[in-house]
């Protein structure tokens, strides 16, 4: 990564600084508001606990859902603060319900080394989504030093990701990227850039539409691509087989139609689904070939003889990346091909493969089976890590301060 990170720092530029930590806090919650996976938040303490150690003055910055630019009580940061605080199992982190107002600064002001505050959701100020010159300079007065640590956020340039970080360079002031960001781009930089080969893509999701330009990047870097979930029935179509009521998306047919012609041998498609008149729990389910599926019937999941020969496939990899569940994993009778695609990721990693797992419902999926501390890394950035996979550049990292040459 040609981007300086947080051990790029010297003591003296962290001790006693402030040091503004753009973080990615927008967590899960259930109907009562509490967190239901604080992934994300576990994620960061690798670089608060580096920075505290060393003495700095942290102010968190974050977002929370999408209250476009007003404050909105239930989009309140106040509970990640509080799992925050338990997490940092009593040091000193408290939550202060203002962002770059009087209250905010009195709170910075106050702080002494080695104590944070997390300020509340940028979102509620109207600048951060427009990158607003203004705002992004009444956060820069925040603090000494910025540090990126949003992975998850780094695909937009907002005021707390791109335009904090364009005014601080300016002043002279360092940017740089935290420990999460750092091990983010290494894992999803070396999977696309430096693969061990075999390397073999596991793409999967509802819809071909959104991961369209992955699979056209990652075609010709890969081994193997293999696909599962809804847009395996877009790929049927194009081959003209039957797919019932099966989610299809009608206007992507000629362009997988197109994308089986450029793949070659390289696609791999199921040979068999799990069907079901409903995607709901209890609903019968039936296993058949891909050429078979039943009019009135809707593929769910693909099939065993499916997960066996992917399980092969994936088993013998030395470099596998996985984005998109292979079915509707959240209703269990549709779980099985998810299941078993992750547990052959996971079998992978203990022969000595690397494997990154990303997109926030695969992520959620292999937390959810007790898997993930069996691949090398699960991506905390659905979106980000989609548009990096794509090739694009992220502006939250494009704003950080570059490495000297030869460093
Ligand atoms: P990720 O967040 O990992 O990138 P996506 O958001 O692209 O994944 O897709 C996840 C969704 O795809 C899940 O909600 C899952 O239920 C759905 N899905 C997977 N297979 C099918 C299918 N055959 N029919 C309908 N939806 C599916
Ligand atoms: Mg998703």
């Amino acid at each position: 990564m040609n981007k300086k990170t947080i051990a790029d720092l010297r003591g003296d530029e962290l001790e006693g600084r402030r040091v503004v930590v753009r973080v990615d806090y927008n967590v899960p919650l259930d109907d009562h508001g509490k967190i239901t996976d604080d992934t994300r938040i576990r994620a960061t303490l690798p670089t608060l606990d580096a920075l505290l150690q060393q003495g700095a003055r942290v102010v968190l910055l974050a977002h929370f859902g999408r209250p476009k630019g007003k404050p909105v009580p239930e989009m309140s940061l106040r509970p990640a603060g509080e799992r925050l605080a338990e997490l940092m199992e009593g040091r000193g982190v408290h939550f202060v319900p203002d962002t770059t107002g009087r209250e905010a600064h009195g709170a910075v002001s106050m702080l002494r080394n080695g104590e944070a505050v997390l300020l509340e959701n940028t979102r509620y100020l109207p600048g951060e989504e427009k990158n607003d010159s203004a705002l992004s300079e009444e956060m820069a007065a925040l603090g000494d030093v910025y540090v990126n640590d949003a992975f998850g956020a780094a695909h937009r340039a907002h005021a707390s990701t791109a335009g904090i970080a364009r005014v601080m360079r300016a002043q002279g002031k360092p940017a740089v990227a935290g420990l999460l960001m750092a091990r983010e781009l290494e894992f999803l930089g070396g999977v696309v850039e430096t693969p061990a080969r075999p390397f073999v893509a596991i793409i999967g999701g509802a819809k071909i539409s959104g991961k369209i330009d992955v699979i056209r990047a990652l075609l010709p870097k890969v081994d193997h691509l293999v696909i599962g979930g809804a847009m395996a029935n877009t790929f049927f179509r194009a081959m003209g087989l039957a797919t019932g009521t099966s989610l299809v998306e009608e206007d992507r047919v000629e362009l997988a139609r197109e994308l089986l012609a450029e793949a070659g041998g390289k696609l791999l498609l199921p040979a068999d689904c799990v069907v079901t008149d409903r995607l709901e729990a209890g609903a019968q389910a039936a296993t058949v070939d891909r050429e078979a599926i039943p009019a009135g019937r809707m593929v769910a999941d693909v099939g065993p003889r499916t997960v066996e020969a992917y399980g092969t496939v994936v088993r013998a990899a030395r470099t596998v990346l996985w984005n998109g569940p292979m079915g509707v994993f959240e209703i269990p009778a549709f779980a099985a091909g998810t299941r078993g695609v992750a547990e052959a990721v996971a079998d992978a990693t203990d022969a000595g493969a690397t494997t990154v797992v990303g997109g926030g419902d695969s992520a959620a999926a292999v937390t959810e089976m007790g898997l993930d501390d069996r691949i090398s890394h699960v991506s905390t950035g659905g979106g980000a890590s989609l548009e990096f996979l794509e090739g694009r550049e992220l502006p939250g990292v494009a704003a950080l301060s570059d490495r000297e040459e030869g460093q």
